[in-house]
Order: structure tokens, then C-alpha cells, then sequence
């Protein structure tokens, strides 16, 4: 069981306990897309486990009536293994969530996998068309080019500023720059395509500009936030907006709640104030 204050962040250690929560936000008008914790598998056994509870939980979850999307990381299927595993796990999870409607996010690691990634996105969004995304970093300066490569690709895009410390020759590191290229590659986003732009951000001052470009170009879009994590805004934003919540499960959960209680201040005095009680 997860205990209190760390299950704020994490849906449960099983999947039913994700498909619960799932049931729960569908009912308040918000999507879930669910994350199996796990990640940096060296060797294929781990990676192949966790690609089948993904091809369970899409099953599980269409069959208990919520929209089934899931959200991977790379290392989880096997990408430290070689990229041939990563693929092959891929597009299992893939062909799965096409068979049953699902939608699959491909999450964005370290720099040395944003070309495998990518390719693999690529690839998976022009077989199975608008059934996965990808995640794309505002902190790379790459990014700018690989939106436009991408721009015209039948899967959608979750565009957020980067949790990974890059080195300075490929990444910004001042946060006012990253600020300043998320706005820029949400401005191109939304007047180069008209659906399938994910706005990953608990910003308000980013979900406001995301907000005024959708009325400006017309463009569909979603939101993402993570469980936990502004989550009365996210459920006003529903009223007007589509907004998903990122929901992590499954038993790797304490390092997932680390990271987030060190993230910020606010989730460490949140987290603090719940363990005292007041
Ligand atoms: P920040 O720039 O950190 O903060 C800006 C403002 O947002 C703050 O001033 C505050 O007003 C508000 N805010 C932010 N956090 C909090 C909080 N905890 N509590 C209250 N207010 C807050 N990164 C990757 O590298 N790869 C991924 O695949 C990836 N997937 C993601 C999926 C989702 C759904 C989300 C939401 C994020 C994901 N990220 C991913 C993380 C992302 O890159 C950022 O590190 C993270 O979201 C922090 O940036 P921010 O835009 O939310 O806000």
C-alpha cells in the first residue's frame, strides 16, 4: 500500500488501483493517462514484463469503459537494452492501443535518446495514425528543428520545459530562457498544425498563452498535469478546456515521490503539513 502523503502523487501499486483512479477523474471531466513506474531496464526481461502489464492495463481499462492512454518511457522497453528491444516492445504496446481506441505518449528522456525516440514516434505515428504522441523539451535547443521535422506527423505532440540537467552546449540551463522557447515553440505549434498540441505544464502563465493562441489559430489542445500537483486547477480548467492528469502507479513508487516532494517547495511543505496534520 502506498502511505499517505506519497499516494497524493501515485494512484496505487496495482493496476486496478490506476484503473480506479482513472474511473474517478472520468467522472469529473478529467482524462488520465497512466504511467507504469519503471525505467532504465538493462536487460530485456524487466522491459518485456512491463510491456505486457501495458498491453493489460489498455485492455483493462478499455474494458472497464474510460479512454485508455498510457504514457512509457523509453528506458522502461528496454531502450539501455538496445534499440531493436525498444521498438519491438513499442510497437506491441502500439498495435494493442490501435486494435482498442487507446492513445500511447511516448515520454522524452536524456539527450542521448531524443533521436531514437523520435524515430521511433515517427515511425509509430504514420502506422497508426493519431494513436500516439511524443514529448518534446523546451530546454534542448534542438527542439525548434525537430517540431518542424515533426510538425506534419499524424500523432500528437506534449510539449514540456525539460527535467533533465543538460549539458549548456545543447540545452538552456536559465530558466527564463526555457520559458521564453516554450512560448516560442507553443506559438509555432499552434499556427503550424490544428490538433494533437499537449500543453505538459503546471505553469498558469504557459497554460494562459497555450489558451490565447488556441482562439487566435482555432487549434484543438490539451493540457497535462501531473497527479498531485495543481490539482484544484486542473479540475476548474476541465469546465472549459480538455485537461488530462499524468498518473503514475505500480510499486517502483518511492524514488517517483522524491522527485516530486524535492521538485518544489510547495510539494515538500504540502507533504509536510500533511504528515503533521494540520
Ligand atoms: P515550472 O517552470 O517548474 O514552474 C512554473 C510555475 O508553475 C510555478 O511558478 C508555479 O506557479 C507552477 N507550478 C509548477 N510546479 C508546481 C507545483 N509542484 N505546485 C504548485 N505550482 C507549481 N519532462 C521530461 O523531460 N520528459 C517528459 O516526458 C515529461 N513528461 C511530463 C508530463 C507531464 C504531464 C508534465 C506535467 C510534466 C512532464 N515533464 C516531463 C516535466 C517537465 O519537463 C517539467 O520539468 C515540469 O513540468 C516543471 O515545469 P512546469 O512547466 O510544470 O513549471
Amino acid at each position: 500500500m502506498i502511505p499517505p502523503i506519497a499516494d497524493n502523487f501515485v494512484a496505487g501499486e496495482t493496476a486496478p488501483e490506476a484503473i480506479e483512479r482513472a474511473l474517478e477523474l472520468d467522472g469529473r471531466g478529467v482524462g488520465t493517462i497512466l504511467n507504469l513506474l519503471g525505467e532504465h531496464y538493462e536487460r530485456p526481461g524487466p522491459a518485456a514484463e512491463d510491456r505486457d502489464a501495458y498491453v493489460r492495463v489498455i485492455e483493462d481499462l478499455d474494458d472497464a469503459g474510460v479512454e485508455a492512454c498510457v504514457s512509457i518511457k523509453p528506458s522502461q522497453l528496454g531502450l539501455d537494452v538496445d534499440e531493436s528491444t525498444f521498438r519491438s516492445n513499442l510497437d506491441a504496446v502500439a498495435e494493442t492501443a490501435a486494435e482498442r481506441d487507446a492513445f500511447v505518449w511516448i515520454d522524452m528522456e536524456d539527450h542521448e535518446t531524443t533521436d531514437a525516440t523520435l524515430d521511433a514516434f515517427e515511425d509509430l505515428a504514420r502506422e497508426h495514425e493519431w494513436c500516439v504522441g511524443v514529448c518534446l523539451q523546451a530546454n534542448l535547443k534542438r527542439t525548434r528543428k525537430d517540431l518542424a521535422r515533426l510538425i506534419d506527423v499524424p500523432g500528437k505532440f506534449r510539449l514540456v520545459k525539460g527535467a533533465y540537467d543538460e549539458p549548456e552546449d545543447i540545452a538552456y540551463t536559465r530558466k527564463s530562457r526555457v520559458d521564453e522557447e516554450y512560448r516560442e515553440l507553443l506559438r509555432y505549434a499552434f499556427a503550424n498544425r490544428n490538433r494533437g498540441v499537449g500543453v505538459g505544464s503546471h505553469d498558469p502563465a504557459m497554460i494562459e498563452h497555450a489558451s490565447a493562441l488556441a482562439a487566435e489559430h482555432g487549434t484543438d489542445f490539451e493540457i497535462q498535469m501531473l497527479m498531485g500537483v495543481r490539482e484544484s486547477a486542473q479540475f476548474d480548467l476541465a469546465a472549459d478546456h480538455t485537461v488530462y492528469q499524468y498518473v503514475p502507479y505500480g510499486d517502483r513508487w518511492l524514488s517517483y515521490f522524491y522527485r516530486r516532494a524535492a521538485e518544489r517547495r510547495e510539494n515538500a511543505l504540502f507533504a509536510m503539513r500533511a504528515a503533521l496534520g494540520v
